[in-house]
């Protein structure tokens, strides 16, 4: 039976601001610090207790540099670079792959630069209606445990990686980026390192068990073995006893996979210094990810419960015939896993400017970039012909965080990009909430919506303050920028 019930109800204002950012990932962080140094009075909200989102919670903390073209040899620039060196100072090490260690210390530094920039909390709070005036966003109605509250804002920044504030506020979104991809990671502790890298890492596979693994792969998924080639003898006739299924396929919503392999380990394929491992006895790690089926409805509550059920069930079990047949693994214990499921790509906003792939691969410039983009995809395929570094890569346009018939509000971090071209890696989703921050502050401090935003003043600071990848000194000049 389907009904409707229709809900109104008198909502207090809690809060007055001149931006207000909804989800506190690295792109609503960014966003967040960076309207609040620009003096926009600034309210972060977020469903969790404390700020990250993929990179806090979702413990992707790890690598947040990854991918970083050859164009940028010093780092990242301008907020995200001293964020990254702050990170750094704490971890006296680059921030690379250590993804349980790296998550901690960027929420303990995202709290610390939202503190000293004023930038108000309210964490615990889930979005749900947007404030509208026509169709202007004017503030967000949360749900917390004080009930329903209202916060107004001259400019709303969307950065729940979902879109959920443009969904509701009537903005038409996209859900067919094929990086869906939603996944969790885990860790398992005291892993004897040597008695696995000896016994299983530095071991050809078994060929019979190899091509029977390639077959499997192909006909369930439609790709490789991948970087599970080292455990294929081990899961092999767990797969034949019925004992424990390496693929899971979760109805019609996708397949499970522990589809990196374990992390330092199975292929030798990252190579980390990882001061934790030193010794006898280390930590080991895994991402599991959904593929296929409706794997890509990141904003559909439904199909992302079961997905996260099955994942949790998956990494158990996983740990469980780990301890029980690969060696090394036998004392090892389930030490953590990501505290929700989330998504490399997933509901979309249909933007202004949508970058698309062959808007990439042909390096298309816009007049309103505020930052150079890069598709490491696009890159590797073209390595042959040009190196890693001499590639110009993409112009990332303003538009691309302006919803479709939705003022007062930009869209940045994962919602703003449709992929491919991939653009979801973090130095990107970075550059995304810094723009999108200095926009919001701009917007509101001279009285003006995003859409009607003076793009040269945006362009100005991003580069003079930010140091913002735009281009070479001639297109600089040829934007009135310098
Ligand atoms: C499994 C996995 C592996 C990945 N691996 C890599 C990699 O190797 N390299 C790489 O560069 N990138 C990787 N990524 C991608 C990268 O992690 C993301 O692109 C990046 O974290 C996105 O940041 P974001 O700020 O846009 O969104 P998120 O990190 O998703 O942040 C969104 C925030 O909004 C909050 N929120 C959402 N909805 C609401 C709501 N309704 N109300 C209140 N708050 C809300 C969330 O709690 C969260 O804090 C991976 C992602 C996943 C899922």
């Amino acid at each position: 039976m389907s009904t409707t019930v229709e809900i109104r109800k008198s909502v207090p204002i809690v809060a007055d601001v001149d931006v207000l950012v909804v989800g506190s990932g690295i792109a609503g962080a960014t966003a967040a610090v960076t309207a609040a140094r620009n003096r926009a009075t600034t309210m972060v909200v977020d469903r969790f207790g404390f700020p990250g989102g993929g990179s806090g919670p979702g413990l992707i903390g790890g690598a947040p540099t990854l991918e970083l073209p050859d164009t940028m040899p010093d780092g990242l620039p301008g907020i995200p670079g001293e964020f990254v060196r702050r990170c750094e100072a704490y971890c006296n090490a680059p921030l690379l792959n250590h993804y349980f260690r790296d998550s901690q210390v960027m929420i303990y530094m995202w709290l610390r630069m939202m503190q000293e920039a004023g930038v108000q909390f309210m964490f615990n709070a889930y979005a749900a209606d947007p404030i509208m005036d026509g169709n202007q966003v004017r503030g967000l109605v949360v749900e917390n445990k004080s009930g329903a509250q209202a916060i107004r804002a001259n400019v709303v920044i969307d950065a729940t990686g979902d879109a959920d504030v443009a969904c509701r506020a009537g903005a038409p979104v996209d859900t067919r980026s094929t990086y869906g991809h939603p996944g969790m990671y885990f860790a398992m502790a005291n892993v004897d390192m040597e008695e696995y890298e000896a016994q299983v890492v530095n071991r050809e596979p078994n060929r019979e068990d190899l091509r029977w693994a390639k077959a499997l792969f192909q006909r369930e998924l439609g790709r490789g073995v991948g970087r599970l080639n080292r455990l294929v003898s081990y899961f092999r006739p767990a797969w034949e006893s019925g004992e424990y299924k390496i693929i899971r396929k979760v109805d019609d919503l996708g397949s499970i996979l522990m589809d990196h392999g374990l992390f330092r380990s199975v292929s030798g394929a990252q190579p980390v210094r990882d001061p934790i491992r030193i010794g006898k006895y280390g930590i080991v790690g895994a991402l599991v990810g959904v593929q296929g089926g409706k794997s890509h409805l990141s904003g559909d509550a439904a199909v992302m419960t079961s997905l996260e059920v099955g994942c949790r069930a998956y990494i158990f079990e996983t740990s469980h015939f780990l301890r029980q047949h690969i060696p090394g693994f036998k004392d090892a214990y389930l030490h953590v896993v990501s505290s929700y499921f989330h998504s490399r790509g997933g509901r979309s906003i249909v933007s202004e400017c949508p970058v698309t792939t062959s808007d990439a691969q042909a390096g298309r410039l816009y007049d309103d970039v505020v930052f150079v983009g890069d598709d490491p995809e696009n890159r590797s395929a073209k390595e042959g012909e040009a190196r890693r570094g001499r590639i110009e890569g993409f112009d990332f346009p303003y538009r691309q965080f302006l919803p479709r018939g939705v003022e007062g509000l930009l869209v940045t971090g994962r919602a703003a990009i449709i992929q491919p071209p991939v653009m979801r890696a973090r130095w990107m989703i970075f550059l995304m909430g810094q723009a999108a921050g200095a926009a919001a502050a701009l917007a509101a401090k001279t009285g003006t919506t995003p859409r009607a935003l003076d793009v040269r003043k945006l362009q100005h600071l991003l580069h003079h303050q930010y140091q913002s990848p735009m281009g070479s000194n001639a297109r600089l000049r040829e934007l009135g920028i310098i």
